[in-house]
């Protein structure tokens, strides 16, 4: 009998731990299968970039894990039944399901509109592949001098609107930001953020909340109307409410509780990783989603997975973070180097140098995603955890 690990989400993190398994387990021992909506990975860090224009490198799933042990089904994940250990999925053929031993949950993120009246009608996102291509053919039947207003001051908001800006220099380009523009970098990276805004010729509308979407503007908190032929709504992302559905402890904001190892507090069987996960980093401030932390949480739910079935070490350390890495443009970028739990130090890189590093760092997380089982030491070990009936175990949980 082999072991049934399922994988739900072939994004940065469930590809990454299904790669991981499979170069850790033996072959024999495990069957492991990525479920996912879509044929290709998606760059969900170049979504502003597809959006501005630019076409990226398609990823066929097939083609990445093609000899490395992972099966991959692609189906939409439409349930999940933790005390029945089932998986509820729909494809061409109809519906399904898929039984687990153990099951990781790897489902990302969605935009979040956060309940603001019009926001869900007239705003575009960038946070998925079909709003990006949305938001990509609504700049291209833009006229010169229209207005594009990016709406959240966040890391996503500031490479959205740089890019958007940098690509049709025509548009009269505006960010809204609830603080003031890049208030959490270091003075250094803040002075060289205005530097940017300036070149690019984006307008900042600093401390203003916004409270409402039009077709063609946005209110805010204080009575303001600020023009927006097209706004990209960018304040955050929220999660799938997959999760919230079922039986697992959940946050309110329906991320799974997890532990130092990325498994559920309340089910033993289920880990979940990336944006899908509540983790807490260090500071006891839970981590944000990121891949800067979801490729971590990846590492450690694969190394748990393999050490709880095969013996050996579960991984200890505590996932922090190094710096922000922020694309300004193709041309321009700014690291802001950070404490471990992500506040700004007073080093930041900027200008081409960390636009070339930010493009490093993206070439780097996809070219993990591709090529899951390649530059990791091969130690497919045996499982040894002793099995009564399918899909039960008779050890303790470690
Ligand atoms: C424009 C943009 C720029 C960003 N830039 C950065 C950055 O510079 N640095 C950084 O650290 N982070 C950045 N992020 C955040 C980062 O992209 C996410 O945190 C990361 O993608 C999370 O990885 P994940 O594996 O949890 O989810 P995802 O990458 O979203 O993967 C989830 C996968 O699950 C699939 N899926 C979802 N629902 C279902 C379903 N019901 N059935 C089947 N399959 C499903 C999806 O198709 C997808 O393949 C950026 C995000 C955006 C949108």
């Amino acid at each position: 009998m082999q072991h049934r690990i399922i994988v739900l989400g072939a994004g940065y993190t469930g590809a990454i731990v299904a790669g991981r398994v499979a170069r850790r387990l033996h072959r024999e021992d495990v069957s492991i299968t990525l479920v996912n909506e879509g044929a290709d990975f998606v760059e969900r860090v170049r979504m502003h970039q597809l959006a501005a224009g630019q076409d990226l490198k398609p990823r066929p799933l097939r083609e990445m894990f093609a000899g490395t042990g992972v099966g991959l089904r692609l189906a939409r994940v439409t349930g999940v039944d933790v005390d029945r250990r089932t998986v509820a999925v729909v494809d061409a053929n109809g519906a399904g399901e898929l039984a687990y031993d153990t099951l990781v949950y790897a489902l990302g993120s969605g935009w979040d509109s956060r309940g603001v009246p019009g926001a869900a009608e007239y705003a575009y996102e960038v946070s998925s592949r079909p709003g990006a291509l949305r938001l990509r053919e609504r700049l291209a039947r833009l006229d010169a001098g229209q207005t594009v207003l990016v709406v959240g001051g966040g890391l996503t908001g500031l490479e959205a609107v740089t890019e958007i800006a940098e690509a049709r220099p025509d548009l009269d380009v505006a960010l809204a930001a609830r603080g003031g523009l890049g208030d959490w970098l270091s003075p250094r990276g803040r002075e060289h953020l205005r530097k940017v805004f300036d070149k690019l010729g984006i307008t900042a509308y600093e401390h203003a909340t916004v409270t409402g979407v039009e077709a063609d503007r946005v209110a805010t908190a204080d009575g303001r109307a600020i023009p927006a032929a097209v706004a990209v709504w960018t304040t955050g992302f929220a999660v799938h409410p997959i999760a919230r559905a079922t039986a697992l402890e959940v946050t309110d904001s329906g991320q799974i509780v997890v532990d130092g190892t990325m498994r559920s507090v309340s089910h033993p069987d289920v880990y979940a990783v990336g944006d899908a996960a509540m983790v807490m980093g260090p500071g006891d401030k839970p981590l944000r989603m990121s891949c800067a932390s979801g490729v971590p949480t990846a590492w450690h739910a694969a190394d748990a997975i393999a050490a709880r079935l095969a013996g050996g070490r579960l991984p200890t350390s505590r996932i922090r973070y190094f710096n922000q890495c922020i694309s300004l443009g193709r041309g321009e970028g700014l690291i802001q180097y950070v404490t471990a739990d992500d506040r700004a130090l007073r080093a930041a890189l900027t200008g081409r140098l960390a636009a070339v590093y930010k493009e490093l760092v993206c070439k780097g997380a996809a070219w993990g995603v591709a090529n899951p089982t390649l530059g990791l030491p091969t130690r497919r070990r045996r499982v040894t955890r002793a099995r009564t009936t399918a899909g039960s175990t008779v050890d303790a949980l470690a």
